[in-house]
């Protein structure tokens, strides 16, 4: 395999991992908000309380086939869970880019990535604070 098959590989993977941590941590924060175990419990819509199924549950790709609304009610689900999964997963795929070259950009590429991590979890709960979400 060519290294750049292997790098490609190895962003998808990153974006991946970022999308699913990005999408879990919103759920995290929806459910501390309204005071459900963030670990016990099945994923569901907010509004009609339909439990999603594994295909409703794919980051960035269900928003994406569902166009923004939900598959059995049809509401609207917030904006911010796909730019949260695109972030998540674009600051991965670059910390996994920095990670696969290692030295130099590896170590600035984890700063930053990290940075940018914490970044967008005091921006997200922020939203969630002003009930944006
Ligand atoms: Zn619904």
């Amino acid at each position: 395999m060519s290294m750049l098959l292997i790098c490609i590989f190895v962003v998808i993977m990153g974006f991946i991992l970022g999308a699913v941590i990005g999408s879990g941590f919103l759920c995290f924060l929806s459910r501390k908000k309204t005071g459900e175990s963030w670990a016990k419990g099945r994923s569901h819509c907010d509004v009609c309380g339909h439990v999603l199924g594994v295909l409703d549950l794919i980051p960035v790709v269900s928003y994406l086939v569902q166009k923004g609304k939900c598959r059995y009610c049809g509401a609207a689900i917030p904006n911010i869970v796909l730019k949260s999964e695109l972030l998540f997963g674009a600051i991965f795929a670059f910390a996994a880019l920095g990670a696969f070259f290692l030295v130099p950009l590896g170590s600035v590429s984890v700063d930053v990535c990290l940075t940018a991590v914490v970044v967008i979890m005091l921006h997200i709960t922020g939203v969630l604070l002003k009930n944006k979400l």
